[in-house]
């Protein structure tokens, strides 16, 4: 389960919790003030004390729960002994047998918020409390096993029931969760060419102003002539293998995005506009050695990126700068790159071009 997830069952097990408190106390209360005669003599200020006894105690269980982040489940065991020490004081057996049915509270917890096997051992302990104090009852044997039957048949189909419908919740937000965390991936990333977009490349990029970084931005030549003389289908096979060539040329790290229709952004790592520049011809000059058909060369805007302390989008910068360059690469004749001027370098790269 997610954080999300797991944070709301953590709030969902204290307020159970919480409300169980003033209920336990409740009930201690109605019996002790309005019938205490099916309280065994004696019994009525231990029943208080008991009642009194479940605040503190809850307000134990959920101040370890926040600081562990983990569901109490010691809590089910002192709610199942907490009724069991009512139901002894109980002398009436229908109200002996209703108190009993609270014990279901404690396994109940544990399906709700602890793991299978604690549910299992939960509700087996509570299963022998129950039965041990329908059993003691008085009246006759047949009597007395047909409600030791129903106590254990009311509280192991509770449980069990909020176990299952607890494991297809779990299940259903797995599913859930695994179908945003695709939809995400699909979101990211270009369909055609599974290279990463323009919200991908952005998802990618954690610090990138405070390093320098290299940008080259790429256009297919004459991509429409392709789509004129071959048809669609044939552009669409050509951007997949200009994108698997760009791919396979850059250096573990670097980020290949399809920034737009037939162009084509890389983004690493960089000392100096020298190394975009290189990086960009190896580019340009691996479409152009690829011996698909039909052959396509790229141009190419090429632009390095020094940490400078402001805050503007780093993408957005690089992207307006490269596309400048790429432009001119364009005009100056196509299958080119066109780097910034730089410490030591020239503004063209030569190429085949
Ligand atoms: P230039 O050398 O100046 O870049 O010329 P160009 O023909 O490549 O550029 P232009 O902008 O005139 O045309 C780009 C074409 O790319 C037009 C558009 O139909 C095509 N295109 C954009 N996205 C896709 C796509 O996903 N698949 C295919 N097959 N074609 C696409
Ligand atoms: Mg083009
Ligand atoms: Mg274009």
């Amino acid at each position: 389960m997610g954080g999300d997830e797991t944070g709301s069952a953590l709030r969902a097990s204290q307020v159970f919790i919480v409300l169980c408190a003033p209920a336990l106390l409740l009930l201690a209360l109605v019996v002790v003030l309005l019938v205490p005669d099916v309280l065994r003599p004696g019994t009525a200020p231990g029943v208080l004390a008991a009642g009194f006894a479940a605040p503190p105690v809850a307000l134990l269980a959920v101040v370890r729960h926040r600081r562990t982040g983990r569901p109490q489940g010691w809590w089910s065991v002192w709610a199942t002994a907490l009724l069991a020490v009512l139901a002894l004081c109980v002398a009436d057996p229908v109200f002996r047998q209703a108190t009993v049915s609270g014990l279901v509270v404690g396994p109940l917890y544990v399906a709700m918020f602890c793991g299978k096997r604690s549910t299992v051992l939960h509700l087996a302990l509570t299963a022998v409390v129950a039965g041990v104090l329908v059993a003691v009852l008085p009246g006759e044997p047949l009597v007395r096993a047909v409600r030791v039957i129903g106590v254990e048949v009311v509280l192991v189909l509770t449980v069990a029931g909020l176990a299952v419908l607890r494991a297809r919740l779990d299940a259903a937000v797995t599913r859930a969760v695994a179908a945003r965390d695709r939809a995400d991936l699909n979101a990211a990333r270009d369909p055609l060419t599974g290279l990463l977009n323009r919200r991908g490349l952005r998802c990618e990029l954690s610090g990138v102003e405070d390093r320098p970084v290299g940008a080259v931005l790429l256009d297919i030549d004459h991509f429409k002539r392709v789509n004129d003389a071959f048809g669609h289908g044939a552009g669409d096979d050509v951007l997949v293998r200009v994108a698997a060539v760009l791919a396979a040329t850059v250096r573990p790290g670097d980020l290949v995005c399809r920034i737009g229709g037939e162009e084509f952004f890389v983004l690493a790592p960089a000392g100096g506009i020298e190394e975009v520049a290189a990086l960009a011809e190896r580019l340009r000059a691996a479409v152009a050695a690829d011996v698909g058909v039909p052959p396509v060369t790229v141009s190419a805007g090429a632009a390095v990126r020094f940490p400078d302390g402001t805050a503007g989008d780093v993408v957005d910068e690089l992207y307006a700068r490269t596309d400048r360059l790429l432009y001119r690469a364009k005009h100056e004749g196509r299958d080119r790159v066109c780097a910034e001027p730089g410490a030591g370098a020239g503004a063209a790269v030569p190429s085949a071009g």
